[in-house]
């Protein structure tokens, strides 16, 4: 069975660097803030590397 985690988002500055870094259209941003939809998530960690703040987490 599949053990994938799955990526949140805790204090996101709005500081827009993850913007179009995700090709599956998983993040996107409501009034800056980012949001990662777990259906469309494929973990590629694009937007984790991206972000200055560590705001985008990997659980596992
Ligand atoms: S891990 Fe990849 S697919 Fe998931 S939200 Fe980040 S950039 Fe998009
Ligand atoms: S790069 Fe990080 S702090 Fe900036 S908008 Fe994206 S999640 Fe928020």
């Amino acid at each position: 069975m599949e053990t994938a985690g799955f990526i949140i988002v805790l204090g996101c500055k709005k500081c827009g660097k993850c913007d179009g870094v995700c090709e599956t259209g998983a993040l996107t941003h409501v009034d800056g803030i980012a949001m990662v939809d777990h259906e469309k998530c494929n973990l590629c960690m694009q937007c984790v590397k991206v972000c200055p703040n560590k705001a985008l987490v990997y659980l596992d």
